[in-house]
Protein backbone atom coordinates (compact mmCIF):
# COMPACT_ATOMS: atom_id res chain seq x y z
CA UNK A 1 0.00 0.00 0.00
CA UNK A 2 1.18 3.46 -0.77
CA UNK A 3 1.19 6.80 2.08
CA UNK A 4 1.47 8.70 -1.26
CA UNK A 5 -1.76 11.05 -0.93
CA UNK A 6 -4.62 10.90 -3.33
CA UNK A 7 -3.88 12.33 -6.86
CA UNK A 8 -6.53 15.26 -7.70
CA UNK A 9 -7.68 15.19 -11.14
CA UNK A 10 -6.30 17.74 -13.45
CA UNK A 11 -8.78 19.68 -14.79
CA UNK A 12 -7.58 18.83 -18.08
CA UNK A 13 -7.98 15.24 -17.37
CA UNK A 14 -12.11 15.69 -15.89
CA UNK A 15 -12.49 17.55 -19.49
CA UNK A 16 -11.12 14.54 -21.35
CA UNK A 17 -13.61 12.36 -18.97
CA UNK A 18 -16.29 14.46 -20.15
CA UNK A 19 -15.70 13.51 -23.87
CA UNK A 20 -14.89 9.91 -22.20
CA UNK A 21 -18.31 9.81 -20.79
CA UNK A 22 -20.14 10.73 -23.83
CA UNK A 23 -18.25 8.71 -25.98
CA UNK A 24 -18.66 5.94 -23.98
CA UNK A 25 -22.41 6.32 -23.60
CA UNK A 26 -22.46 6.21 -27.36
CA UNK A 27 -19.81 3.53 -28.39
CA UNK A 28 -17.05 5.32 -30.09
CA UNK A 29 -14.37 3.54 -31.39
CA UNK A 30 -10.94 4.22 -30.59
CA UNK A 31 -10.10 5.88 -34.15
CA UNK A 32 -13.26 7.74 -33.92
CA UNK A 33 -12.38 9.47 -30.48
CA UNK A 34 -8.83 10.34 -32.11
CA UNK A 35 -11.24 11.88 -35.54
CA UNK A 36 -13.21 13.84 -32.79
CA UNK A 37 -10.35 14.92 -30.49
CA UNK A 38 -7.47 15.84 -33.06
CA UNK A 39 -7.96 18.93 -35.08
CA UNK A 40 -8.55 18.98 -39.15
CA UNK A 41 -6.22 21.41 -39.41
CA UNK A 42 -3.87 23.83 -37.44
CA UNK A 43 -2.28 26.82 -38.70
CA UNK A 44 0.26 29.12 -36.98
CA UNK A 45 1.35 32.48 -38.88
CA UNK A 46 3.78 35.24 -38.36
CA UNK A 47 1.97 38.49 -38.59
CA UNK A 48 4.78 41.23 -39.45
CA UNK A 49 3.11 44.87 -39.96
CA UNK A 50 4.55 48.27 -39.56
CA UNK A 51 3.83 50.38 -36.54
CA UNK A 52 2.95 53.85 -36.73
CA UNK A 53 6.42 55.02 -35.22
CA UNK A 54 8.20 53.18 -37.89
CA UNK A 55 9.30 50.36 -36.64
CA UNK A 56 8.81 46.36 -37.40
CA UNK A 57 6.49 44.44 -35.36
CA UNK A 58 5.74 40.19 -35.82
CA UNK A 59 2.88 39.00 -33.99
CA UNK A 60 1.74 35.19 -34.04
CA UNK A 61 -1.08 34.05 -35.31
CA UNK A 62 -3.50 30.87 -35.19
CA UNK A 63 -5.83 29.25 -37.37
CA UNK A 64 -7.13 25.75 -36.07
CA UNK A 65 -10.38 23.82 -37.96
CA UNK A 66 -11.11 21.32 -35.42
CA UNK A 67 -13.55 19.20 -37.64
CA UNK A 68 -15.36 20.38 -41.00
CA UNK A 69 -17.79 17.12 -41.63
CA UNK A 70 -20.76 18.35 -41.51
CA UNK A 71 -20.20 21.78 -43.18
CA UNK A 72 -17.43 24.80 -43.33
CA UNK A 73 -15.79 25.53 -40.36
CA UNK A 74 -16.70 28.13 -38.19
CA UNK A 75 -15.74 29.84 -35.40
CA UNK A 76 -14.37 33.89 -34.27
CA UNK A 77 -11.03 35.15 -34.27
CA UNK A 78 -9.22 36.39 -30.41
CA UNK A 79 -7.16 39.35 -30.22
CA UNK A 80 -5.47 38.71 -26.93
CA UNK A 81 -1.91 38.61 -25.84
CA UNK A 82 -2.07 35.46 -23.87
CA UNK A 83 -3.55 33.63 -27.24
CA UNK A 84 -1.93 30.21 -27.80
CA UNK A 85 -2.49 27.43 -30.01
CA UNK A 86 -3.91 25.48 -27.19
CA UNK A 87 -6.59 27.71 -26.14
CA UNK A 88 -7.54 28.40 -29.92
CA UNK A 89 -7.26 24.53 -30.44
CA UNK A 90 -9.54 24.11 -27.20
CA UNK A 91 -12.09 26.76 -28.40
CA UNK A 92 -12.29 25.46 -31.88
CA UNK A 93 -13.40 22.09 -30.13
CA UNK A 94 -15.85 23.53 -28.36
CA UNK A 95 -17.26 25.13 -31.47
CA UNK A 96 -17.50 21.82 -33.07
CA UNK A 97 -20.18 20.71 -30.48
CA UNK A 98 -21.96 23.79 -30.70
CA UNK A 99 -22.72 23.81 -33.99
CA UNK A 100 -23.38 20.28 -34.28
CA UNK A 101 -25.64 20.52 -31.01
CA UNK A 102 -27.54 23.41 -32.53
CA UNK A 103 -27.87 21.28 -35.74
CA UNK A 104 -26.48 23.82 -38.12
CA UNK A 105 -24.69 22.97 -40.90
CA UNK A 106 -20.98 24.34 -40.02
CA UNK A 107 -17.58 22.22 -38.17
CA UNK A 108 -16.43 24.05 -35.49
CA UNK A 109 -13.03 26.72 -35.94
CA UNK A 110 -10.97 29.24 -33.88
CA UNK A 111 -8.26 31.94 -34.71
CA UNK A 112 -6.12 34.37 -32.42
CA UNK A 113 -3.60 36.42 -32.98
CA UNK A 114 -0.75 37.23 -29.71
CA UNK A 115 -1.67 40.85 -29.09
CA UNK A 116 -3.12 43.24 -26.82
CA UNK A 117 -5.46 45.18 -29.36
CA UNK A 118 -5.53 47.99 -26.56
CA UNK A 119 -2.12 48.57 -27.52
CA UNK A 120 -3.05 49.31 -30.69
CA UNK A 121 -3.89 52.56 -32.99
CA UNK A 122 -6.87 52.20 -34.98
CA UNK A 123 -4.42 51.56 -38.08
CA UNK A 124 -2.45 49.19 -36.90
CA UNK A 125 -5.59 47.20 -35.48
CA UNK A 126 -6.37 47.43 -39.15
CA UNK A 127 -2.78 46.11 -40.52
CA UNK A 128 -2.86 43.11 -37.85
CA UNK A 129 -6.09 41.69 -39.21
CA UNK A 130 -5.16 42.23 -43.14
CA UNK A 131 -1.97 40.21 -42.34
CA UNK A 132 -3.68 37.97 -40.48
CA UNK A 133 -5.85 37.43 -43.35
CA UNK A 134 -3.63 36.89 -45.77
CA UNK A 135 -1.39 34.70 -44.16
CA UNK A 136 -4.64 32.42 -43.23
CA UNK A 137 -6.77 33.36 -46.60
CA UNK A 138 -5.77 29.94 -48.31
CA UNK A 139 -8.02 28.22 -45.60
CA UNK A 140 -10.44 30.53 -45.41
CA UNK A 141 -13.56 30.73 -47.56
CA UNK A 142 -17.77 30.87 -47.76
CA UNK A 143 -17.85 26.88 -48.26
CA UNK A 144 -14.07 26.29 -46.20
CA UNK A 145 -13.95 28.62 -43.15
CA UNK A 146 -15.84 31.78 -42.12
CA UNK A 147 -14.58 33.74 -39.16
CA UNK A 148 -16.37 36.19 -36.88
CA UNK A 149 -15.39 38.08 -34.18
CA UNK A 150 -14.62 36.65 -30.64
CA UNK A 151 -12.58 38.67 -27.66
CA UNK A 152 -10.78 41.56 -28.61
CA UNK A 153 -12.19 41.81 -32.55
CA UNK A 154 -15.42 43.07 -33.62
CA UNK A 155 -17.40 44.33 -36.57
CA UNK A 156 -14.99 46.91 -37.88
CA UNK A 157 -11.96 44.12 -37.65
CA UNK A 158 -14.58 41.67 -39.48
CA UNK A 159 -15.14 44.60 -42.43
CA UNK A 160 -11.43 44.48 -42.99
CA UNK A 161 -11.02 41.15 -42.98
CA UNK A 162 -13.91 40.52 -45.93
CA UNK A 163 -12.47 43.80 -47.88
CA UNK A 164 -8.81 41.92 -47.46
CA UNK A 165 -10.26 38.18 -48.82
CA UNK A 166 -12.60 39.86 -51.38
CA UNK A 167 -9.71 41.89 -52.61
CA UNK A 168 -8.15 38.28 -53.49
CA UNK A 169 -11.65 35.88 -54.22
CA UNK A 170 -13.83 38.58 -55.12
CA UNK A 171 -16.89 39.75 -53.61
CA UNK A 172 -17.22 37.29 -50.73
CA UNK A 173 -19.59 38.41 -47.90
CA UNK A 174 -20.31 34.85 -46.61
CA UNK A 175 -16.45 34.74 -45.57
CA UNK A 176 -17.29 36.33 -42.45
CA UNK A 177 -20.21 36.77 -39.97
CA UNK A 178 -20.65 39.87 -37.46
CA UNK A 179 -20.50 42.38 -39.99
CA UNK A 180 -21.48 45.58 -39.83
CA UNK A 181 -25.69 45.65 -40.95
CA UNK A 182 -24.34 48.02 -44.27
CA UNK A 183 -21.67 45.11 -45.49
CA UNK A 184 -24.30 42.54 -45.05
CA UNK A 185 -24.47 41.52 -41.12
CA UNK A 186 -27.92 40.21 -39.86
CA UNK A 187 -30.77 42.08 -38.07
CA UNK A 188 -30.66 40.46 -34.78
CA UNK A 189 -27.21 39.18 -34.79
CA UNK A 190 -26.24 41.64 -31.68
CA UNK A 191 -28.80 40.73 -29.26
CA UNK A 192 -28.58 36.94 -30.49
CA UNK A 193 -26.61 35.55 -27.69
CA UNK A 194 -28.77 36.66 -24.93
CA UNK A 195 -31.95 36.03 -26.31
CA UNK A 196 -31.02 32.81 -26.86
CA UNK A 197 -30.25 32.17 -23.42
CA UNK A 198 -33.48 33.72 -22.59
CA UNK A 199 -35.28 31.24 -24.75
CA UNK A 200 -33.68 28.06 -22.94
CA UNK A 201 -34.48 30.10 -19.65
CA UNK A 202 -37.98 29.85 -20.47
CA UNK A 203 -38.25 26.41 -21.62
CA UNK A 204 -36.52 25.01 -18.31
CA UNK A 205 -39.03 27.11 -16.32
CA UNK A 206 -41.69 25.55 -18.31
CA UNK A 207 -40.21 21.97 -17.60
CA UNK A 208 -38.83 21.75 -13.91
CA UNK A 209 -41.38 24.62 -12.90
CA UNK A 210 -39.54 27.77 -11.80
CA UNK A 211 -41.73 30.39 -13.19
CA UNK A 212 -39.53 32.98 -14.72
CA UNK A 213 -42.30 35.92 -13.76
CA UNK A 214 -40.76 37.42 -9.84
CA UNK A 215 -38.19 34.58 -10.12
CA UNK A 216 -34.37 35.77 -8.96
CA UNK A 217 -31.83 36.49 -11.46
CA UNK A 218 -28.22 37.01 -10.73
CA UNK A 219 -26.15 37.83 -13.95
CA UNK A 220 -22.27 38.31 -13.52
CA UNK A 221 -20.94 40.50 -16.70
CA UNK A 222 -22.97 42.82 -18.17
CA UNK A 223 -21.42 43.31 -21.79
CA UNK A 224 -23.12 42.31 -24.41
CA UNK A 225 -24.67 38.94 -23.51
CA UNK A 226 -25.40 39.70 -19.68
CA UNK A 227 -27.27 42.76 -20.71
CA UNK A 228 -29.07 42.05 -23.34
CA UNK A 229 -29.99 38.61 -21.49
CA UNK A 230 -30.86 40.76 -18.42
CA UNK A 231 -33.31 42.92 -20.87
CA UNK A 232 -35.21 40.36 -21.88
CA UNK A 233 -35.36 38.27 -18.46
CA UNK A 234 -36.69 41.44 -17.03
CA UNK A 235 -39.42 41.66 -20.00
CA UNK A 236 -40.53 38.40 -19.15
CA UNK A 237 -41.22 39.61 -15.02
CA UNK A 238 -37.89 37.70 -13.73
CA UNK A 239 -36.46 40.22 -10.76
CA UNK A 240 -32.59 40.97 -11.55
CA UNK A 241 -31.29 41.15 -8.32
CA UNK A 242 -27.54 41.23 -8.65
CA UNK A 243 -25.40 41.93 -11.60
CA UNK A 244 -21.39 43.34 -11.62
CA UNK A 245 -18.99 44.37 -14.14
CA UNK A 246 -15.57 44.35 -14.32
CA UNK A 247 -15.57 47.00 -11.75
CA UNK A 248 -18.05 45.71 -9.25
CA UNK A 249 -21.97 45.71 -9.00
CA UNK A 250 -25.13 46.45 -7.59
CA UNK A 251 -27.80 44.31 -5.49
CA UNK A 252 -31.30 45.39 -5.14
CA UNK A 253 -33.71 42.07 -3.70
CA UNK A 254 -36.66 44.21 -5.45
CA UNK A 255 -34.92 43.79 -8.74
CA UNK A 256 -32.91 46.79 -10.45
CA UNK A 257 -34.86 48.83 -12.99
CA UNK A 258 -33.40 46.88 -16.02
CA UNK A 259 -34.34 49.00 -18.62
CA UNK A 260 -32.58 51.98 -17.01
CA UNK A 261 -29.53 50.32 -16.44
CA UNK A 262 -29.21 48.91 -19.63
CA UNK A 263 -29.16 52.64 -20.93
CA UNK A 264 -26.11 53.26 -18.45
CA UNK A 265 -24.60 50.79 -18.62
CA UNK A 266 -24.59 48.94 -21.97
CA UNK A 267 -25.41 51.88 -24.32
CA UNK A 268 -23.46 55.08 -22.25
CA UNK A 269 -20.73 52.25 -20.88
CA UNK A 270 -21.03 53.86 -17.48
CA UNK A 271 -19.81 51.30 -14.73
CA UNK A 272 -22.99 49.04 -12.98
CA UNK A 273 -21.45 50.01 -9.84
CA UNK A 274 -22.32 54.04 -10.41
CA UNK A 275 -26.17 53.42 -11.30
CA UNK A 276 -28.13 54.91 -8.26
CA UNK A 277 -30.90 52.16 -7.50
CA UNK A 278 -29.36 49.16 -5.63
CA UNK A 279 -26.56 48.56 -2.66
CA UNK A 280 -22.92 48.35 -4.01
CA UNK A 281 -21.47 44.72 -3.81
CA UNK A 282 -17.88 43.67 -5.11
CA UNK A 283 -17.08 41.14 -7.80
CA UNK A 284 -16.20 38.58 -4.84
CA UNK A 285 -20.18 39.11 -3.09
CA UNK A 286 -22.32 38.30 -6.23
CA UNK A 287 -21.53 34.63 -5.94
CA UNK A 288 -22.97 35.20 -1.76
CA UNK A 289 -26.71 35.79 -3.10
CA UNK A 290 -29.17 33.63 -2.81
CA UNK A 291 -31.57 33.44 -6.09
CA UNK A 292 -33.37 30.98 -8.61
CA UNK A 293 -31.10 31.48 -11.86
CA UNK A 294 -27.02 32.40 -11.39
CA UNK A 295 -25.75 33.12 -15.14
CA UNK A 296 -22.43 33.73 -15.13
CA UNK A 297 -21.96 35.89 -18.60
CA UNK A 298 -18.12 37.42 -18.66
CA UNK A 299 -15.42 34.78 -17.93
CA UNK A 300 -14.39 31.06 -17.54
CA UNK A 301 -13.14 29.59 -15.19
CA UNK A 302 -14.91 31.45 -12.25
CA UNK A 303 -16.78 28.81 -10.44
CA UNK A 304 -14.31 26.34 -9.26
CA UNK A 305 -13.54 24.08 -6.09
CA UNK A 306 -11.67 26.62 -4.12
CA UNK A 307 -14.34 29.28 -5.29
CA UNK A 308 -17.82 28.94 -5.32
CA UNK A 309 -19.07 25.37 -6.28
CA UNK A 310 -19.84 24.61 -2.76
CA UNK A 311 -21.24 27.63 -1.57
CA UNK A 312 -23.69 28.60 -4.65
CA UNK A 313 -27.25 29.50 -3.39
CA UNK A 314 -29.15 29.14 -6.52
CA UNK A 315 -31.58 26.42 -8.12
CA UNK A 316 -29.47 26.54 -11.22
CA UNK A 317 -26.43 27.39 -13.07
CA UNK A 318 -27.25 28.75 -16.88
CA UNK A 319 -23.66 29.13 -18.66
CA UNK A 320 -23.75 32.20 -20.63
CA UNK A 321 -20.33 32.73 -20.88
CA UNK A 322 -17.41 30.51 -22.37
CA UNK A 323 -16.42 27.63 -19.84
CA UNK A 324 -17.43 29.14 -16.48
CA UNK A 325 -17.62 26.42 -14.77
CA UNK A 326 -14.10 24.03 -14.08
CA UNK A 327 -15.00 20.53 -14.38
CA UNK A 328 -13.92 19.15 -10.48
CA UNK A 329 -16.64 22.44 -9.73
CA UNK A 330 -18.98 20.91 -12.56
CA UNK A 331 -18.70 17.52 -10.53
CA UNK A 332 -19.08 18.98 -7.03
CA UNK A 333 -22.64 20.82 -8.50
CA UNK A 334 -23.66 17.67 -9.46
CA UNK A 335 -23.67 16.25 -6.13
CA UNK A 336 -25.57 18.82 -4.35
CA UNK A 337 -27.81 18.60 -6.89
CA UNK A 338 -27.47 21.99 -8.47
CA UNK A 339 -28.21 21.55 -12.66
CA UNK A 340 -25.63 23.19 -14.78
CA UNK A 341 -27.34 24.33 -18.01
CA UNK A 342 -24.35 23.89 -20.47
CA UNK A 343 -22.55 26.78 -22.74
CA UNK A 344 -22.12 25.29 -25.70
CA UNK A 345 -26.02 24.73 -25.43
CA UNK A 346 -27.39 28.10 -23.89
CA UNK A 347 -25.20 30.32 -25.78
CA UNK A 348 -25.24 28.91 -29.20
CA UNK A 349 -27.87 31.85 -30.42
CA UNK A 350 -24.76 33.60 -31.31
CA UNK A 351 -23.50 30.99 -33.77
CA UNK A 352 -26.99 30.28 -35.10
CA UNK A 353 -27.95 34.06 -36.47
CA UNK A 354 -24.40 33.93 -37.46
CA UNK A 355 -25.54 31.04 -40.07
CA UNK A 356 -28.68 32.98 -40.82
CA UNK A 357 -26.34 35.61 -41.35
CA UNK A 358 -24.16 33.63 -43.94
CA UNK A 359 -27.42 31.96 -45.86
CA UNK A 360 -28.78 35.51 -46.21
CA UNK A 361 -25.04 36.50 -47.76
CA UNK A 362 -25.44 33.52 -50.39
CA UNK A 363 -28.91 33.84 -51.22
CA UNK A 364 -28.36 37.65 -51.36
CA UNK A 365 -31.19 38.85 -49.33
CA UNK A 366 -32.14 40.22 -46.06
CA UNK A 367 -34.70 38.25 -43.61
CA UNK A 368 -36.52 40.81 -41.20
CA UNK A 369 -35.84 40.90 -37.65
CA UNK A 370 -39.43 38.87 -36.44
CA UNK A 371 -37.44 36.12 -39.29
CA UNK A 372 -34.54 36.43 -37.58
CA UNK A 373 -36.16 35.47 -33.75
CA UNK A 374 -38.04 33.06 -34.86
CA UNK A 375 -36.20 30.78 -36.48
CA UNK A 376 -33.70 31.46 -33.50
CA UNK A 377 -36.34 30.27 -31.38
CA UNK A 378 -37.05 27.08 -33.34
CA UNK A 379 -33.65 25.82 -33.38
CA UNK A 380 -32.03 27.07 -29.56
CA UNK A 381 -35.38 25.19 -28.38
CA UNK A 382 -35.29 22.18 -30.69
CA UNK A 383 -31.52 21.71 -29.43
CA UNK A 384 -32.63 22.28 -25.95
CA UNK A 385 -35.45 20.01 -26.05
CA UNK A 386 -33.53 17.43 -27.72
CA UNK A 387 -30.97 17.84 -24.81
CA UNK A 388 -33.26 17.68 -21.84
CA UNK A 389 -34.93 14.10 -23.66
CA UNK A 390 -31.10 12.89 -23.19
CA UNK A 391 -30.91 13.77 -19.19
CA UNK A 392 -34.39 12.55 -18.81
CA UNK A 393 -33.80 9.51 -20.11
CA UNK A 394 -30.22 8.56 -19.65
CA UNK A 395 -30.35 10.34 -16.21
CA UNK A 396 -27.56 12.03 -16.72
CA UNK A 397 -26.28 15.55 -16.12
CA UNK A 398 -27.22 18.28 -18.84
CA UNK A 399 -23.41 18.59 -20.22
CA UNK A 400 -22.91 15.08 -20.61
CA UNK A 401 -26.70 15.13 -22.14
CA UNK A 402 -25.59 17.50 -24.61
CA UNK A 403 -22.05 15.78 -25.48
CA UNK A 404 -23.83 12.97 -26.31
CA UNK A 405 -25.90 14.47 -28.80
CA UNK A 406 -23.21 16.34 -30.28
CA UNK A 407 -20.67 13.57 -30.54
CA UNK A 408 -23.19 11.32 -32.00
CA UNK A 409 -23.87 13.87 -34.88
CA UNK A 410 -20.25 14.71 -36.09
CA UNK A 411 -19.65 11.06 -35.81
CA UNK A 412 -22.06 9.86 -37.61
CA UNK A 413 -21.14 12.60 -40.46
CA UNK A 414 -18.18 11.43 -40.47
CA UNK A 415 -18.56 7.87 -41.08
CA UNK A 416 -21.37 8.77 -44.01
CA UNK A 417 -18.40 10.14 -45.43
CA UNK A 418 -16.43 7.14 -45.45
CA UNK A 419 -13.83 8.18 -42.24
P1 LIG B 1 -18.35 41.75 -23.33
O1 LIG B 1 -16.93 42.13 -23.40
O2 LIG B 1 -19.38 42.50 -24.10
O3 LIG B 1 -18.85 41.80 -21.79
C1 LIG B 1 -18.13 41.19 -20.76
C2 LIG B 1 -18.66 41.74 -19.43
O4 LIG B 1 -18.00 41.06 -18.37
C3 LIG B 1 -18.40 43.23 -19.23
O5 LIG B 1 -19.51 43.79 -18.58
C4 LIG B 1 -17.19 43.22 -18.30
O6 LIG B 1 -17.08 44.40 -17.54
C5 LIG B 1 -17.53 42.02 -17.45
N1 LIG B 1 -16.42 41.49 -16.67
C6 LIG B 1 -15.14 41.34 -17.04
N2 LIG B 1 -14.41 40.88 -16.01
C7 LIG B 1 -15.27 40.76 -14.96
C8 LIG B 1 -15.14 40.34 -13.62
N3 LIG B 1 -13.97 39.96 -13.14
N4 LIG B 1 -16.24 40.33 -12.84
C9 LIG B 1 -17.42 40.71 -13.30
N5 LIG B 1 -17.62 41.10 -14.57
C10 LIG B 1 -16.56 41.13 -15.38
O7 LIG B 1 -18.38 40.19 -23.69
P2 LIG B 1 -19.63 39.32 -24.16
O8 LIG B 1 -19.68 39.32 -25.64
O9 LIG B 1 -20.84 39.71 -23.38
O10 LIG B 1 -19.16 37.85 -23.74
C11 LIG B 1 -19.32 37.39 -22.41
C12 LIG B 1 -19.05 35.88 -22.39
O11 LIG B 1 -19.96 35.22 -23.26
C13 LIG B 1 -17.66 35.45 -22.83
O12 LIG B 1 -17.32 34.29 -22.10
C14 LIG B 1 -17.88 35.07 -24.29
O13 LIG B 1 -16.90 34.16 -24.75
C15 LIG B 1 -19.24 34.43 -24.20
N6 LIG B 1 -19.98 34.39 -25.47
C16 LIG B 1 -20.29 35.55 -26.13
C17 LIG B 1 -21.03 35.47 -27.31
C18 LIG B 1 -21.46 36.71 -28.04
O14 LIG B 1 -22.18 36.57 -29.04
N7 LIG B 1 -21.10 37.88 -27.61
C19 LIG B 1 -21.40 34.21 -27.83
C20 LIG B 1 -21.06 33.07 -27.12
C21 LIG B 1 -20.35 33.16 -25.94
Amino acid sequence: MSDSPPRVMSAGAIAKSQFDVAADILGLEAYMRRILTMPFRSMTVEVPIRMDDGRREVFRGYRVQHNGARGPCKGGIRFHPEADEEEVVGLATTMTWKTALADIPFGGAKGGVQVDPRKLSPRELEAVTRSFTRRISIILGPYRDIPAPDMGTNAQVMAWLLDEYSARAGYSPAVVTGKPIMLGGSLGREEATGRGVVYCMQEYSRDFGLPLKDSRVVIQGFGNVGAYLAHFAAELGAKVIGTTDVDGGLFNQKGLDIPKLFQHAYRDRKPVAEFKGGQRITNEQLWDLSCDWLVPAALGGVITKEGHARTLDCKVVVEAANSPTTPIADRILEERGIPVLPDFLVNGGGVIVSYFEWAQNLQQLRWSLEQVNTELHQKITAAYRAVRDVVKEKKVPWRTAAYTIALARVAEAERLRGN
